[in-house]
């Protein structure tokens, strides 16, 4: 289910000196509960907590309703959009942009995939799809959905043919489909040499991921529901592309995800959401300081929501460029808090 409008929860973290960081995490159908666990949950820890040391932060929230059996869900939505206040923070009370506090290197450039195509027949798509490649984007990526009659192997041979051998195209399943499906749906798609596969079967099916990891030639993507380094555990050696999001990671769990996947030579290959921008800011410089190669590009919610943001990193030709400001380098404007209500303080 999705709200008919954008929505996201953002948070704003100011410490006894009056720095300020911005987070953000997922806020779409039910913000009240994100707010409500921050306010009586979180918020009166972190005051007891140093805000200059965000990952003894995360581990110390984290722990609060551990052995209850809370790691997930909503409640790890709400750390994850603190974290990236605190890291903000901290990072801009350092004068630091936030890949130089995770140890990456100042200003630099992110490659940026093409996510979804909106037209309404398969010519509207490779239209579209021929437009970006004029604009010097040569990644891609379907939806299962946006197809003619449901016809996966008509599409993705449609737009091989249009953009060439050398375009990457991506499958983003939805998680629809068995561990028998996904196989023979591979099996229609492989004469178009598919970049990669992504949610094939339902998220927390683990049993039918690892089979379909073995089973599948190409790559298997899984991962842009994952809150913890502990779902990443759960499946490791299943997949070969992680993508990792930052509205459900935070910082914090983002870098630990991103350190396992380069011990076992995974990709990381992060995902984007609907959002304000900011924990997508975050995520372009995590990725920065993870040295991902590319991100996903929101092209219908991106470029329109940074408007409302002060400091957001430009997207064009296939690359975000990525600015060495301080923290994650932005922060809500005027605009903004046209359409923001403050839920509490
Ligand atoms: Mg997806």
């Amino acid at each position: 289910v999705y709200p008919t409008t954008d929505r996201s929860v953002v948070i704003r973290v100011t410490d006894t000196q009056g720095a300020v960081g911005w987070g953000e995490t997922y806020g779409l159908v039910a913000p009240g509960i994100v707010a409500a666990l921050v306010d009586e949950l979180f918020a009166p820890c972190l005051k007891s907590l140093p805000v200059q040391q965000p990952e003894t932060v995360w581990d110390a929230l984290y722990d609060l309703q551990r052995v209850r059996g809370y790691w997930g869900g909503y409640l790890a939505d709400a750390l994850a959009g603190l974290d990236i206040a605190v890291w903000d923070l901290h990072a801009r009370s350092q004068g630091m942009s936030l890949q130089t506090a995770l140890g990456g290197s100042g200003a630099h450039e992110v490659g940026a995939y093409v996510s979804g195509l909106t037209g309404a027949t398969t010519e509207a798509r490779i239209e579209q799809a021929q437009e970006w490649q004029a604009k010097g984007f040569n990644d891609l990526k379907i939806p299962v959905s946006a197809t003619t009659n449901g016809d996966v192997r008509g599409e993705f041979a449609a737009l091989r043919d249009a953009l060439g051998d050398d375009h990457r195209i991506a499958l983003d399943l939805h998680w629809t489909l068995s561990v028998d499906d996904t196989l023979a749906m591979e099996k229609e798609l492989l004469p178009y040499d598919p970049w990669f596969l992504e949610a094939p079967t339902k998220p927390e099916d683990i049993d039918s991921q690892r089979a379909i990891g073995s089973g599948l030639q190409t790559p298997l993507a899984l991962g842009e529901e994952w809150r913890t380094e502990w779902d990443y555990k759960a499946r490791r050696g299943i997949c070969d592309i992680v993508q990792p999001e930052m509205g459900h990671t935070g910082v914090t769990q983002f870098m630990r995800i991103a350190k396992l996947t380069r011990e076992s030579e995974v990709q990381l290959i992060p995902h984007a959401t609907i959002g304000l921008g900011i924990f997508m800011a975050a995520s372009l410089r995590a990725s920065l300081a993870a040295d991902v190669e590319t991100h996903e590009y929101q092209h219908t919610i991106y470029d329109r929501n940074c408007a409302l943001l002060e400091g957001a990193a430009a997207c064009e030709a296939g690359r975000f460029i990525v600015p060495d400001t301080p923290g994650h380098g932005v922060s809500p404007n005027a605009d903004a808090f046209r359409y923001l209500t403050k839920i509490n303080e």
